[in-house]
C-alpha cells in the first residue's frame, strides 16, 4: 500500500493491523526523524530527538530532546540506536499517536 510518502515498503510483511503497510493505518500530517531510544515496550519504541533553540538573550543555542512514543510494527526491525522516519497518525493509544515508517541509513556516527 502506498502511504504517499518518499519510504520504501518493508521487505518483510506482518499482520498488524496498525501496520501502514500491511494493516488499515492511514498516516497524515508531518513526519519526523529521530533515533530509537528505547525497545522495551512491545510493539512500541520511543523515538528521541534532538534540537537546538535559541536563547534570545544569550544570542546562544540550547539543547532540547523530545521523546516521542511510536509504534514499531512486527514488519520492522528496530533496534536501539537505529534512525527512524515516524508519521504521525491517530491516537493508537493514550500516548501514541505516531509510527515508524522506515528506517534510515546510519550516517556513519555509530
Ligand atoms: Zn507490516
Amino acid at each position: 500500500m502506498a502511504l504517499g510518502l518518499n519510504v520504501p515498503e518493508p521487505e518483510e510483511a506482518c499482520s498488524d493491523e496498525n501496520c501502514p503497510f500491511h494493516g488499515t493505518l492511514s498516516v497524515r500530517g508531518q513526519t519526523l526523524e529521530g533515533t530509537v531510544a528505547s525497545t522495551d515496550m512491545d510493539k512500541t519504541v520511543v523515538v528521541e530527538r534532538e534540537y537546538d533553540v535559541r536563547v534570545p538573550k544569550y544570542d546562544r543555542y540550547m539543547k532540547r530532546r523530545s521523546r516521542v512514543p511510536a509504534h514499531a510494527p512486527p514488519c520492522m526491525d528496530l533496534e536501539e540506536g537505529d534512525t527512524v522516519r515516524i508519521a504521525e497518525t491517530r491516537p493508537l493509544s493514550k500516548t501514541k499517536s505516531h509510527v515508524v515508517v522506515a528506517t534510515l541509513a546510519d550516517e556513519g556516527d555509530a
